[in-house]
């Protein structure tokens, strides 16, 4: 829908960074928290099948980000909705009311994606996603300054202190006026 206000009753988050850094865990509490809805862009791409194959290289499926953003339209335009992904330019700009970064210390993260059976160029090209802040930069270009938070996300206390700071936030999010 056009125009500057959004019409929704409650707001939607986008939370984003390098895979690893605790999106899916922390957002599964946020929704937990706040009743907001978890949407996992990964699990839905492969089940709703949107994407355009297999990327052998990378062991990941190519993510149709066309398909991704029709389907999510309806839901989105709603309000509500926690969205758990760790890519961020190819969501409309409309659609967010905040737009997390989480963050986590280089041997934290290496630790958490071998553990998660990552190697090699996997593995390697994350951990430098991590240190050259790709996400933060890739929020910072798609989205207004003003709703684009970073936190830090490298131990449990970490996490609890997010999930708390962001239910405060939603609590106290108001719809604009038209
Ligand atoms: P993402 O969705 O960003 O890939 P996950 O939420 O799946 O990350 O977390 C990856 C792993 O790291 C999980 O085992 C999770 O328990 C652990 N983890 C994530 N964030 C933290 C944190 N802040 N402190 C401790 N462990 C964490
Ligand atoms: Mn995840």
């Amino acid at each position: 829908m056009a125009g500057s206000s959004s019409g929704r009753k409650k707001p939607n988050v986008l939370v984003t960074g390098t895979p690893g850094t605790g999106k899916t865990t922390t957002s599964s509490f946020l929704a937990e928290a706040t009743q907001l809805r978890h949407v996992n862009v990964g699990d839905l791409v492969r089940d709703k099948n949107l994407h355009d194959g297999w990327d052998e290289q990378f062991a990941c499926h190519v993510i149709n980000e066309d398909l991704v953003c029709d389907e999510l339209e309806d839901m989105m335009e709603e309000g509500g909705n926690i969205v758990d992904y760790h890519g961020c330019d190819f969501f409309p700009e409309r659609w967010f009311d905040r737009v997390v970064v989480l963050q986590t210390e280089n041997s934290v993260l290496y630790d958490r994606l071998s553990k998660r059976g990552y190697t090699g160029a996997k593995l390697t090209n994350n951990i430098e996603c991590e240190i050259f802040q790709v996400l933060l930069e890739e929020a910072k270009d798609s989205y207004p300054e003003d709703i684009v938070v970073a936190l830090r996300s490298d131990t449990i206390d970490d996490i609890n202190r997010n999930v708390a700071t962001l239910t405060d936030w939603v609590r106290n999010w108001c719809p604009k006026p038209e």
